[in-house]
């Protein structure tokens, strides 16, 4: 088997199980790999450290899949993988209707992997060669282990690092199973939402909010709420279903905004339990618009895209969120509840403080801090791996 040399001492990250060797770390290549070929890696001295994915169009040269010398990395490893994470999800995770992530990536020992389950569906999304080279294998496995079908959304830009195709059947498509419905019902607590797996973003929904929308659901009774950045609805209809009095919705995609609607019907079949708004607009601007009209809420939620890919883009990230947060703490009454989240990798919980508080400062309030989240628990992170924490919200209270 093709060998990639470490040089002398970067073996240690790969010893502390860490994913990702960096092209810098490697020495040389003894042989040939193609991309997502698995390599045998050793340290400077040759001895074995483990089996990685080649990626060698990446700065990622290889992420490894095996830490163990005896047991090289092939299609069985990796279904074995896929069924070992599927099994710490428990059968819940194929019960009618559940919304799961199966799969997330690096620290479920699969780099570039994820797969994500919608009542019974899978959808999965494959980021780097390695992942790629093992697409067939991974399908079988999550059919193996209980699903109805596997559909592909590689359609993801990284992929482009990776010199692998980002659109056509490439990079999406049924796997297994053949076509998914074109919408597919999901239930997350008393909320019910279609996810169009097609269409939607990412695999086509946000499941690793679903505890954050919980927190903020459980606060929302008798509350005006303003949904920013809601996409199908995920915060509002949570909302509602806490008693609100009032959701608006506010998102640039129509078609978003359009299953949202949806959303709302299939909870509340009977009409929604308050008033409810679906508006399409920039959110910075809507902000504004409301400011400019004297417009107050008691509930804002701000769940916007990532503004940062890169720490290269973490100074222009910075403005965007100081200014949309800005924005929403001048809006809120007095005892209001902002609901602030960032899903950047790059921007750490402590910067993200920062963030907020400085935010606080110009708008000239003062704000209690009466939660936190962070990714679901269905997303989780590898100790070895503190890149795989992303997703993290502050739930403050104007006083
Ligand atoms: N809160 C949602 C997920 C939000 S994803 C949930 O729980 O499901 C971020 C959303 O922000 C996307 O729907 C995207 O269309 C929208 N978006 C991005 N930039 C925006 C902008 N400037 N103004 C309004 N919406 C925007």
């Amino acid at each position: 088997m093709t060998t990639a040399y470490l040089r002398a001492k970067r073996e240690w990250t790969v010893l502390h199980r860490h994913p990702w060797i960096f092209s810098g770390a490697v020495e040389r290549l003894d042989g040939d790999a193609g991309p997502g070929d698995v390599v045998r890696v050793a340290d400077a001295r040759g001895e074995t450290l483990g089996y990685g994915a080649w990626s060698p169009h990446s700065q990622i040269r290889v992420r490894m899949l095996s830490f163990d010398p005896r047991r090289p990395a092939d299609a069985a490893f990796v279904a074995d993988a896929v069924a070992a994470s599927v099994a710490r999800r428990g059968a819940a995770a194929f019960a009618p209707h559940a919304g799961t992530r199966l799969v997330h990536g690096e620290s479920d020992g699969l780099p570039g992997v994820v797969a994500d389950c919608y009542d019974g569906w899978c959808v999965v999304q494959l980021a780097s060669a390695g992942a790629e080279k093992f697409k067939d294998a991974i399908a079988a496995a999550l059919v193996a282990a209980g699903a109805k079908g596997v559909y592909n959304r590689s359609d993801v830009d990284s992929r482009l690092h990776e010199g692998l195709a980002v659109e056509g059947a490439a990079a999406t498509g049924p796997l297994a199973g053949g076509e998914p419905p074109e919408l597919i019902e999901i239930h997350e607590g008393a909320v019910k939402c279609f996810v169009d797996v097609r269409r939607g973003h990412k695999t086509g929904f946000y499941l690793d909010q679903r505890e954050a929308r919980a927190c903020v659901g459980a606060l929302a009774a008798g509350r005006d709420c303003l949904n920013c950045f809601s996409y199908t609805g995920g915060f509002g209809l949570a909302c509602a279903a806490g008693g609100a009095a009032r959701v608006e919705n506010v998102d640039l995609s129509a078609p978003a905004l359009a299953l949202a609607e949806k959303n709302f019907a299939l909870t509340f079949p009977g009409g929604a339990p308050c008033e409810t708004a679906f508006t399409c607009a920039d959110v910075f601007k809507y902000l504004r618009l409301c400011r400019d009209r004297g417009r107050q809420f008691d509930m804002i939620v701000l769940d916007p895209p990532k503004f940062a890919d890169t720490k290269g883009q973490l100074m222009r990230a910075t403005r965007g969120y100081k200014d949309v947060n800005l924005l929403a703490m001048k809006l809120l009454k007095p005892g209001g509840v902002l609901a602030t989240f960032s899903c950047s990798g790059a921007m750490t919980q402590d910067l993200f403080d920062k963030v907020c508080a400085e935010a606080a400062f110009d708008a000239k309030r003062d704000f209690q801090v009466i939660a936190r989240t962070r990714q679901a628990a269905d997303h989780p992170v590898a100790l070895s791996f503190p890149e795989g924490f992303y997703l993290k919200g502050l739930v403050l209270r104007a006083t």
